[in-house]
């Protein structure tokens, strides 16, 4: 169907961050399937590990239990460190659909009719997580929706306290908002959204679909805030690559459904979950750090007309562009051999592997000045 367009690379096969195409060209891969191969491309761990898996026992429904499910929730509440519970989904946006469902019979249960979500927020595609997407281009034309959200600029705590009363189900808010750009908000900002929801007695839903796993340098962004939220979302990074997705509910939020509320074929199959197991079991949150640095370090010492700035977090950084050549400069970086996205018109999204080393980052840090010329001059 149309609704990609056309890709502008066909890829063939990768190892660690490098990729190469169907004609045999090779790149960098800065952008990571969509800060979703954390481990990179065909770590041994995760080869082993899903190979190991279908050769055992590739699905079972959710009529009957496997080790793998068990498994990854106690190391995913672990690595949260509050006790919860854990339901497995196969991608982001049916992770929301879950803490929505969830939001939806708390909010009937305590007299509670209303969503706040954030302006230029993304929850996924679905129609229920659509309804949470801030972004008009992408949901206005599949409206109206059923359920009453209401939308708060992203980063304001005053408007969101405005916005939050008696009435409210649930927040639902991205850590650092990805798809609008890799926004993070100004410090403190969740840790007041974790109080005005704490006061109104609603929800405080963290989407961390993009942000999780190491991705910031931390597991979860929201642990960098010194903040827990009711429900907490995962599903990009958490597979390596493999669709999974999860939903955490901690406290009394992880006890909201009842049998029969929610369920999937798919999620939570054995495959996905012993990927997700490898991944957890091989990020390192201090090669992320460091090569973080490394990354962010480098494009500030750019200067270059066309650079404007950087913004974001770990290895989920944006290059903020003085006028609106994300294309050009997307495309510029491919025929250098570098895959990077154009994730607003001005900014272009880096979300490399987590594996990344120093020297693909030098290659990059290198080659970029040459790529902002071109694109300025396209
Ligand atoms: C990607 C993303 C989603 C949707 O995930 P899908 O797997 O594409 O459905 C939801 N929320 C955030 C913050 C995301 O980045």
């Amino acid at each position: 169907m149309p609704n990609y367009g056309v890709p502008p690379v066909a890829l063939a096969r990768g190892a660690g961050t490098v990729v190469w195409d169907v004609d045999g060209k090779e790149y960098l891969d800065f952008i990571g399937g969509i800060a979703v191969l954390s481990l990179g491309h065909a770590h041994p761990a995760l080869i082993q590990a899903v190979s190991a898996q279908v050769a055992t026992l590739a699905h079972t429904s959710n009529l009957f239990l496997h080790e793998p499910e068990v498994k990854l929730a106690e190391r995913l509440l672990t690595l949260l460190g509050h006790p919860g519970r854990v339901f497995l989904a196969n991608s982001g946006t049916e992770a929301n659909e879950c803490a929505l469902k969830m939001a939806i019979k708390y909010g009937k249960s305590t007299g509670r009719s209303y969503f706040v979500a954030a302006e230029m927020g993304f929850h996924g595609r679905t129609l229920g997580a659509l309804s949470l997407t801030g972004k008009p281009a992408i949901r206005d034309q599949f409206g109206p929706f059923p359920l009453d959200v209401r939308f708060v600029p992203y980063g304001d705590a005053e408007a969101l306290a405005k916005a939050v009363d008696e009435e409210c189900a649930a927040v639902f808010l991205e850590p650092t908002q990805g798809e609008a750009g890799v926004v993070p908000p100004p410090d403190g900002y969740f840790a007041a959204a974790r109080e005005i929801t704490r006061q109104a007695g609603a929800l405080l839903v963290a989407d961390e679909i993009q942000s999780a796993i190491g991705r910031t340098g931390h597991w979860f962004a929201h642990q960098a805030e010194g903040v827990l939220p009711d429900i907490v979302t995962l599903a990009k990074g958490l597979g390596g690559g493999l669709p999974i997705g999860a939903a955490i509910g901690f406290g009394a939020a992880g006890t909201l459904f009842a049998k029969g509320d929610h369920g999937s074929t798919f999620g939570g199959n054995p495959v996905s979950c012993a990927a997700a197991l490898a991944v957890l079991e091989n990020v390192d949150l201090d090669h992320v750090r460091s090569m973080a640095t490394l990354l962010r370090d480098g494009l500030e010492a750019i200067r270059h007309p066309l650079l404007k700035g950087v913004r974001g977090r770990g290895l989920w950084l944006a290059a903020v562009l003085a006028g609106e050549q994300a294309g050009q400069v997307q495309a510029a970086a491919q025929r250098a051999g570098f895959l990077v996205n154009a994730v607003q018109p001005d900014a272009i999204r880096l979300a490399p592997p987590l594996v990344v080393t120093a020297e693909q980052i030098h290659t990059f840090l290198t080659a970029f000045p040459a790529i902002l010329d071109e694109a300025g001059d396209g």
